[in-house]
């Protein structure tokens, strides 16, 4: 199952053991742009490089962490300078460091436990005279977890539940529907929970761990030393689990599925509606995000919506203008009447209170209607007509324009 792979991080680099810290620096910014997850999206191979790289220059820039790398063979934060010298000096006969340590890859995930070849690390530490105590796999994690800290695609039983991620899609919601409510159904793709593992991401079989045989720990041995790991294949439970296939691991798959968003009365352009644990599905238990879907209302040929208020233009003919009248123009409820004041002029506005759209988020509360006037002049067809427009002119003498030239 595990393939071992040792990590040379001046391999991984590309430099010698001698390089310099310039030579190193270099070395990792040219990888890196290569192999940044940015440049190479969706890219698995690269994103593994990428952070093998980023964790090789983590200690090979720190000349304070490379001495101990050197000394040791790996490093790590809980090893302090006394220890590395000390086991430096003790040379790695009888057992020792293997050079480096090996990974053990399975999922193709990192994070899985590692296999130090044969090292106690306990003796290192009473050696150095520090008298602490480990046992148990439990404290060997506990030391060694700066090292596998971070690694994502870890066997789902070691993770902790995850939240996960909201979701956001654009609803457009047809003028009418916007007004009066309604619901909008929806397509929705988001990731759910898999209905095989429930979440897990792997499957228990009848029958115990094979490689533990159902005890949760393997014992490691080297030269003269051996210690107990929790065993990688069950990840310290002791049960037989296999990865689930349907969601390759991972506990959630993606579905799309339909969704009613009920659309209340009012509903704005713009407006955000949530919908609480419609997001995506978390991992390992973790609660489902939520989804907002973001309204875009429609138009409609006649009424303009700004807000809670509805607007439109309503031609009137020169004489309703003029002499005032009781007309019927359109709100979004249907006729209403409109009363046009004498002398109205084109271009003037008339506000119909609470004639508008009723408010999403004030009980009760409604919008205005502004009608904007129109004056429909008359073509006239007939001599009669010019005749009566003359003495119309001859009986209102006044200039309309002789406003305009006091501003001028
Ligand atoms: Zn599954
Ligand atoms: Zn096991």
């Amino acid at each position: 199952m595990a393939t071992t792979t040792k990590k040379d991080y001046y391999e991984i680099l590309g430099v010698k053991k001698s390089a310099s810290a310039d030579d190193i620096r270099k070395a990792f910014r040219k990888l890196a742009r290569k192999y940044h997850p940015d440049v190479n999206p969706g890219d698995k191979a690269s994103e593994e490089k990428f952070k093998a790289l980023s964790e090789a220059n983590e200690v090979l820039s720190d000349p304070k962490k490379r001495k101990i790398y050197d000394q040791v063979g790996f490093y790590s934060d809980n090893i302090d300078p006394a220890t590395a010298e000390a086991y430096a000096r003790a040379g790695s006969s009888g057992g020792g460091f293997p050079g480096g340590f090996s990974g053990g890859a399975q999922h193709g995930g990192q994070g899985v436990p590692f296999d130090f070849g044969g090292f106690d690390f306990s003796d290192l530490i009473n050696n150095a005279g520090r008298g602490q105590r480990t046992s148990g796999s439990g404290s060997f994690r506990a030391i060694f977890g700066s090292i596998f800290g971070g690694g994502r695609g870890a066997h789902p039983a070691e993770e902790g539940p995850e939240p996960g991620t909201d979701l956001e899609y654009q609803v457009n919601v047809p003028f009418w529907t916007a007004i009066r409510g309604g619901v909008m159904r929806l397509n929705i793709t988001r990731n759910d929970v898999c209905s095989r593992c429930h979440g897990d991401g792997a499957l228990e079989a009848p029958g115990k761990c094979p490689e533990c045989g159902g005890t949760g720990q393997i014992t490691q041995t080297g030269g003269r030393m051996k210690f107990n790991v929790q065993c990688p294949r069950c990840h310290g439970t002791g049960k037989n689990l296999t990865t689930c296939h349907t969601c390759h691991g991972e506990g959630t798959v993606t579905n799309t599925e339909p969704l009613e968003v009920r659309i209340k009365a009012g509903t704005r352009d713009g407006q955000r509606i949530r919908l609480p644990g419609k997001g995506n599905a978390g991992a390992h238990g973790g609660t489902p995000g939520d989804l907002y879907a973001i309204i875009r209302t429609g138009d409609h040929p006649l009424f303009h919506r700004d807000g809670d208020d509805i607007s439109l233009t309503v031609p009137v003919s020169a004489s309703e203008a003029a002499l005032g009248a009781k007309i019927e123009g359109p709100t979004i409820d249907g006729r209403a009447l409109l009363k046009i004041p004498q002398g109205t002029q084109s271009g003037q506005k008339l506000r119909l209170r609470e004639k508008g759209v009723p408010s999403a988020t004030r009980e009760g509360v409604r919008g205005d209607e502004i009608v904007e006037i129109t004056v429909h002049v008359p073509m006239p067809r007939d001599e009669r007509t010019k005749e009566l427009l003359r003495e119309l002119a001859k009986l209102n003498p006044e200039d309309p324009r002789a406003e305009l030239w006091t501003k001028v």
